[in-house]
């Protein structure tokens, strides 16, 4: 079912998520399911599982080309688990980003521009993946969001944070 988004202020944003010990867990199927609900009617193109104020190691990349976002590319949602990741080049790109939990509100933040990550997938199993450009910036950022941090806390100057309004004046440019 579709949750409700915490916002900004919400403590459960501040919290670092616990992981998950149990995967056939009911409760475990039933986050995951709201979560793709959750992200499938917005216009989001990630999600963790402490936006729908779930403490837990859980995040959804599922990017596609958005009003948000329209030069994502497209791909099905992946589910992951307790993921943990490291940058496979010390090579950093910055970008914009926003966040469902932030509404109205980009800004532009440095990420690895590769990454390897291992998570478990919903049946429990161990999976390998490597990541790279706009997709391993989704990952990172919700990443962050189980460590209790949000995008604002990477920003490096706090003029590059800006209104949406005035981000799509910038990329209509
Ligand atoms: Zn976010």
């Amino acid at each position: 079912m579709k949750q409700e988004i915490a916002q900004l202020g919400a403590s459960v944003l501040r919290r670092k998520a616990e992981k998950i010990t149990d995967f056939n867990a009911p409760a475990l199927m039933q986050l995951i399911e709201d979560m793709l609900c959750t992200l499938d009617s917005s216009d989001g193109v990630g999600l963790a599982a402490p936006q729908i104020s779930q403490s837990f190691c859980v995040l959804v990349i599922a990017s596609k080309p958005t009003t948000r976002y329209p030069d994502a590319p497209e791909m099905k949602p992946i589910v992951m688990i307790n993921p943990v990741f490291k940058a496979l080049s010390k090579r950093q790109g910055k970008d914009w980003e926003g966040c469902l939990s932030i509404p109205s509100i980009r800004a532009l933040v440095s990420r690895y521009q590769n990454i390897s990550v291992d998570y478990h997938n919903v049946n429990g199993n161990m999976q390998q993946l490597e990541l790279d450009g706009f997709v391993a910036r989704v990952f990172q950022h919700e990443y962050d969001h189980l460590q209790g941090l949000v995008y604002l806390d990477c920003v490096e100057d706090n003029k590059d944070i800006i209104s949406e309004t005035e981000f799509f004046k910038l990329i209509a440019a």
